[in-house]
């Protein structure tokens, strides 16, 4: 422990990397702390070909400052692809591009960043009975110890974590898509294998697509209790549940507006898939038909009901919901494709969640400028990005407010006055 922080974040994906840039004109001592040995977003499922669910647009800057250096644009400028990228026409890069675009920006915030550090606890330092300090308990990823950094503002942003049903018996034949890329990396593209794919949102598509493409003698069966995957909505009226001035509206609204809202548009981001993928994954059922050569297999209104390691994969069976027969599939891999929940900010918190007001639907209590709602003898500011759908609406997990809400945070430090 060196200095007094003005602020420390945990977490260094696109939040934090936002927030960075938004704080690093100003005289705010900022340092992040993130986990990873290096800059990743979501490495696992950087299924080539896989693109944005927003517009390159929502960018880490350009909705809060369009003439920022950090932007998107200015990224493909940068790289001697800006006018090739206008050429394609495209609002939906990538994801192996946008990718390299949070590298690029991260790269250029090395200096504000610890890689390799995991936040563990965080300790209140009191003087005359208030908390004015808080000191940050990080352990090194590679075991070499511990680091202690103290602050007068903490901002968790620690994201998403993979979700599996309850009883699932995780294994290396049984894991969570998030895996993907790691688990298969050095497996022949030419083995005659199976693939069994539970779950039909994006990610479940995603990876039955890719398996199908990748393995070209695999067979693939997509198992989900839906009759067919639904379309995620991204139409123009109702993507404005995106748009930063819905934060105000719902942030406000009563808990059955807040409710009804989720009710009627959770398919903008849950349990849906992209119309075009879903075409896609029809038209090679479809050819297979024509073919007679069936490697990609929807098993619709089922439910996996048992799983058993059999040989040097799993036995598993699958119950079709309409008359209750049950198949059994002898599988190399079994594939949960179950989704993913914010990462509770009491996590990391360890001895300040005491300090912490719950709220009914999510762990803390949060103002509109992201701040925990605290008890009063907290002096600190401890904000969050990310855990927060059930004050702060659909956007909270996603890319699309992240440059405003940075922005909110880092004017809310900035007017923040922490009395030594
Ligand atoms: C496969 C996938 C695709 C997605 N695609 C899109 C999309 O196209 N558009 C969209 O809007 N959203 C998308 N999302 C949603 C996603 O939540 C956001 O894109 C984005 O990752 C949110 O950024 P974040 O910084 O809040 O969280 P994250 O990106 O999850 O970053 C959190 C960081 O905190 C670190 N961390 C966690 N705990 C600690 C700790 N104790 N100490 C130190 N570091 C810690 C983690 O290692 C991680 O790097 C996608 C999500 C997934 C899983």
């Amino acid at each position: 422990m060196t200095q007094t922080l003005d602020v420390l974040g945990i977490g260094f994906g696109p939040s934090n990397l936002a927030l960075a840039i938004a704080l690093e004109d100003t005289p705010v001592r900022a340092a992040f702390i993130e986990r990873q040995e290096e800059f990743g977003w979501h490495r696992g499922m950087l299924i080539s070909g896989a693109t944005m669910q927003v517009s390159f647009l929502k960018d880490l800057v350009t909705m809060r400052d369009p003439t920022s250096d950090f932007s998107f644009l200015a990224y493909l400028h940068s790289k001697n692809r800006l006018a090739t990228f206008i050429n394609s026409r495209e609002f939906s890069p990538t994801r192996v591009e946008f990718h390299d675009y949070l590298c690029w920006a991260a790269a250029r915030l090395r200096h504000r960043v610890t890689y390799g550090l995991e936040a563990v606890d965080a300790i209140p330092v009191l003087t005359g009975g208030k908390v004015r300090h808080i000191d940050v308990v990080a352990r090194r990823t590679d075991g070499t110890g511990e680091v202690r950094y103290r602050t007068r503002n903490l901002v968790v942003a620690t994201g998403l974590e993979p979700w599996l049903p309850p009883g699932v018996p995780v294994s290396p034949k049984v894991w969570h898509s998030e895996e993907l890329l790691y688990r298969l990396r050095d497996v022949p593209p030419d083995d005659p294998l199976t693939f069994v794919v539970v779950g039909a949102g994006q990610s479940g598509a995603e990876v039955v697509e890719y398996l199908h493409r990748r393995f070209e003698r695999a067979q693939v069966h997509s198992v989900f209790a839906r009759y067919g995957y639904s379309p995620a909505d991204d139409t123009p009226f109702v993507n404005a549940i995106f748009d930063p001035a819905t934060v105000d509206l719902f942030y406000n609204a009563p808990a059955e507006v807040k409710d009804m809202m989720f009710g009627y548009h959770s398919n903008t981001n849950y349990s849906a898939v992209d119309t075009g993928l879903i075409v896609e994954l029809h038209r090679r059922v479809y050819a297979e038909m024509v073919s007679g050569e069936r490697r990609l297999i929807m098993r619709n209104l089922s439910r996996v009901t048992a799983v058993r390691p059999a040989g040097a994969g799993v036995d598993v069976d699958i119950a079709y919901l309409p008359d209750g027969s049950v198949t059994q599939v002898h599988a190399d891999w079994l594939i949960y494709a179950s989704g993913y929940r914010p990462r509770s900010p009491l996590c990391v918190l360890g001895q300040l969640s005491s300090y912490c007001k719950a709220e009914p639907g999510q762990p803390v209590r949060l103002d509109r400028d992201h701040r925990m709602i605290t008890s009063e003898q907290m002096r600190c500011g401890i904000y969050v990005q990310g855990a927060s759908e059930a004050s702060h609406g659909i956007s909270s997990t996603l890319l699309s407010t992240t440059a405003i809400r940075a922005g909110e945070i880092a004017g809310s430090i900035a007017l923040s006055t922490c009395p030594e």
